[in-house]
C-alpha cells in the first residue's frame, strides 16, 4: 500500500528506485551488482564463506576449555544453526541470483529483512536471538572481505545505468564519512529518519547531487527493504510503493527538471555580472580533490571551500601525512588552472569525527555539546604538530598556485596570534629544510557572532574573510543544525542572523578586505538579491548550484536591493519582506505577479 512520509528537503531532484536499507555499522559493507556470467562465482563465494565460518565455529567447539559454561558451546550450536538456515545463507543466494548483489550486499539485505522479523517476536527470548543472527552474518561479511583483495566499496561501485533496478538508500544515520563513501557510487537518492539541513551529511548529499530527505522519523522502520520508493528533495516527501500514477507524475516532472538544468548549463561561459554591472565571483565548495572537475564543469572562478577534514576521515585512524596533504593540495591546485584555492584547515569535530579519535574524546563529543567544544581551529592549535603539519603543506602547494589559508570557527584573538605563530615556524621549517613554497593569503570563517561583531580588530592580521553562515545560524540561534527536533527554528532569515551577515560585509568593504560567503546560504537563490544588495560580491557553494545562482545574478539590479536592505533587514520578517519587493519589481503597475517569487 502506498504511503507518504516527510522529512527536510535537503538536495534538489526527484529519484525514483527500489531501498537499500542499511544500519550504519554496515555502511561499509561493499555495494556492487555482479554481472550475470559470475552470479554462479558469487554464489560460490558466499558457499565458500559459509564453510569457513562452519569450520571456524567447530573449531572454537571443540578447542573450547572443559570448564568452559555449558552455555557457551549452546551458543556456538545456536551460532551454527543460524549459519545453515535457509532464511539467511539461502536467502542471501537469492538476492545474489534474483538482484545481482554481491555476497556481502546480499547478506547485510537479508539482514534487515530478518533483523525486523526479530524485532517484532512476542518471546523475549527469541527477540534476543537478533544479535547472533548480526554475530553470524557479521562473520561470514569478515570472511569474504579478508578473502578479496579487489577495490574498495566505492570502485566497486557499478553506475545505475548498468541495466539494474535504480537503487536508493534508506538509513536511520548516514555520518558524513559514510556518506563519501558512497559518492560515484550506486545509489540515486538517501533518506534518512534523523538529520537537519545544514548537517554535513546534507552538505554531501548536496556536492553529490543527489535528491536526498533527512529527519524522515521513521523511515528506516517503515520503508522495507527493496520496496520502490520516490524521492522528493525539493518536497522533503518521501512515497513509498508509489502507484504507477504516481511514478509517471514524478517522471514527468524530472525530465522537466533535467531540461532546466541543461538550459542553464548554457550560462557556463557567461561572466556573472549583475544588471547594473556589478561583477561577482561564484566559486566552489569542494570535500574532494576529485571535485575539481564538476567545479571547473560548472564555470567555478575558484575554489572558495575545500573542507580539508574530509581527506582525514575513512583512513582506519591514520591520518594524511605531509606529503599526503601536499599531494591532495597540490592537485587541486594546479587542476585550478592559475585560479585561486581557499583551503580550510581541518575543521573536525561536532557532526564531524574521525576514527583517531580517542575513548575519552567521542565521550566528549557525544555526551557534551560537541559543537561548542574542541572544535575546528581550537583542535588544531591543540595539536600543533599535526596543525604545522598542515600548514607545510599548504605553503608547499602554494608553490603551484594561488592558495588561500581559511581558518575555521576563530573566535578570539589569541587563536589568530597562536595560528600566526605556527605558520611562521611552518614556513621556517620549510627555510631549514630547503623545501620550495609559496606566499599565501591568510582568512577567517565568520561562523561564531563573536567574531561578527569583532571583526575590524580582527582583520588586521587577515587577508580575507568568508562567512560560514551555517554554524552563524547554529551559534546565533542556538539551534544544533543536526537535530531534526529543533529543525524548524533553524532560520536563516532571521533578522539577527542577517544583520550579523550585512555586518562582516559592510565591515569588509570598509576595511577594503575580500569578503565571501561559503555557507550553504550563498548557493541558496531565495537569498542571492539581498545578499547582493548588502555588498556581497564573492559566494561559494557547491558546483551544482553555481548556474542557478548565475542566472539570479544575471536578473538582478544589486543598487535597487542595496536601497532596500535597511528596512529589509529592520522588518520582523526579513522573508516576507524580500517577496514583497520581488513581487513589486516583477509587477511595477500592480500587474500580474511572475513566477519568480515562487522561488522566495
Ligand atoms: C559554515 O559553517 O557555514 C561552513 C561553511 O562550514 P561547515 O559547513 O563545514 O561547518
Ligand atoms: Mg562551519
Amino acid at each position: 500500500m502506498s504511503f507518504q512520509l516527510f522529512g527536510l528537503p535537503v538536495s534538489r531532484g526527484i529519484a525514483i528506485g527500489r531501498a537499500v536499507l542499511v544500519a550504519s555499522s554496515r555502511l561499509d559493507v561493499a555495494h556492487y551488482y555482479v554481472a550475470e556470467d559470475d552470479v554462479d562465482a558469487e554464489v560460490e563465494r558466499l558457499r565458500t564463506a559459509r564453510n569457513a565460518v562452519a569450520r571456524e565455529l567447530n573449531a572454537m567447539k571443540r578447542d573450547m576449555p572443559a570448564e568452559a559454561p555449558a552455555e557457551l558451546s549452546a551458543l556456538l550450536d545456536v551460532h551454527l544453526m543460524l549459519l545453515h538456515d535457509d532464511t539467511l545463507t539461502g536467502a542471501a543466494k537469492q538476492w545474489i541470483r534474483e538482484r545481482h548483489y554481491n555476497a556481502e550486499w546480499a547478506l547485510s539485505a537479508q539482514l534487515e529483512v530478518l533483523a525486523r522479523q526479530f524485532d517484532e517476536m512476542e518471546d523475549e527470548y527469541l527477540r534476543e536471538r537478533k544479535a547472533d543472527l548480526e554475530q553470524v552474518v557479521e562473520r561470514l561479511i569478515g570472511v569474504l572481505t579478508r578473502g578479496a583483495d579487489g577495490p574498495s566499496a566505492v570502485e566497486h561501485a557499478i553506475a545505475p545505468d548498468s541495466g539494474e533496478d535504480p537503487l536508493v538508500l534508506v538509513a536511520a544515520d548516514i555520518s558524513p564519512a559514510d556518506m563519501l563513501q558512497f559518492k560515484g557510487g550506486v545509489f540515486l537518492g538517501f533518506v534518512t529518519d534523523v538529520g537537519g539541513k545544514t548537517s554535513h551529511t546534507a552538505i554531501v548529499a548536496r556536492s553529490m547531487d543527489i535528491p536526498a530527505v533527512v529527519g524522515a522519523r521513521e523511515a528506516s522502520r517503515l520503508i522495507r527493504q527493496d520496496d520502490w520508493v520516490v524521492i522528493d528533495g525539493d518536497a522533503g516527501v518521501v512515497i513509498v510503493d508509489p502507484t504507477q500514477a504516481a511514478i509517471e507524475e514524478y517522471r514527468a516532472i524530472k525530465r522537466k527538471r533535467e531540461a532546466g538544468r541543461a538550459r542553464l548549463a548554457r550560462l557556463r561561459h557567461l561572466p556573472a555580472v549583475t544588471r547594473d554591472g556589478e561583477r561577482v565571483e561564484l566559486q566552489a565548495n569542494i570535500e574532494q580533490p576529485g571535485d575539481v572537475a564538476a567545479a571547473l564543469a560548472a564555470g567555478a572562478v575558484g575554489i572558495g571551500l575545500f573542507r580539508s577534514e574530509f581527506l582525514f576521515m575513512n583512513r582506519d585512524g591514520e591520518l594524511p601525512g605531509e606529503d599526503e596533504q601536499y599531494e591532495a593540495y597540490r592537485s587541486v591546485v594546479q587542476g585550478m588552472r592559475g585560479r585561486p584555492v581557499t583551503i580550510r584547515t581541518v575543521d573536525i569535530g561536532a557532526d564531524k569525527e574521525i576514527e583517531r579519535m580517542s575513548a575519552t574524546e567521542l565521550r566528549h563529543e557525544h555526551a557534551l555539546n560537541p559543537a561548542l567544544g574542541r572544535r575546528a581551529i581550537r583542535w588544531s592549535l591543540s595539536e600543533p604538530a599535526m596543525f604545522r603539519q598542515q600548514l607545510r603543506a599548504m605553503l608547499r602547494a602554494a608553490a603551484h598556485g594561488r592558495v588561500r589559508i581559511l581558518l575555521p570557527m576563530v573566535s578570539q584573538l589569541s587563536e589568530v596570534r597562536l595560528t600566526l605563530e605556527a605558520l611562521a615556524r611552518a614556513r621556517q621549517q620549510l627555510e631549514d629544510s630547503g623545501r620550495a613554497y609559496g606566499a599565501v593569503e591568510l582568512g577567517a570563517m565568520v561562523e561564531i557572532p563573536a567574531a561578527a561583531l569583532v571583526l575590524p580588530s580582527f582583520l588586521r592580521y587577515f587577508d580575507f574573510a568568508s562567512i560560514g553562515t551555517n554554524d552563524l545560524i547554529q551559534y546565533t540561534l542556538a539551534i544544533d543544525r543536526a537535530d531534526e527536533t529543533v529543525a524548524h527554528l533553524y532560520n536563516p532569515w532571521h533578522p539577527a542572523v542577517l544583520q550579523l551577515v550585512a555586518q562582516t560585509i559592510a565591515s569588509a568593504a570598509r576595511l577594503r578586505k575580500d569578503v565571501s560567503i561559503c555557507g550553504e546560504m550563498a548557493g541558496d537563490p531565495a537569498f542571492t538579491e539581498l545578499l547582493l544588495g548588502m555588498g556581497l560580491r564573492s559566494f561559494s557553494m557547491h558546483p551544482s548550484q553555481i548556474p542557478t545562482i548565475k542566472e539570479r545574478v544575471l536578473g538582478t539590479d544589486a543598487g535597487r536591493w542595496a536601497k532596500s536592505l535597511p528596512e529589509i533587514i529592520a522588518a520582523d520578517d526579513p522573508e516576507r519582506e524580500v517577496a514583497s519587493i520581488i513581487a513589486e519589481i516583477a509587477s511595477p503597475r500592480g500587474g500580474p505577479l511572475v513566477a519568480s517569487a515562487t522561488a522566495i
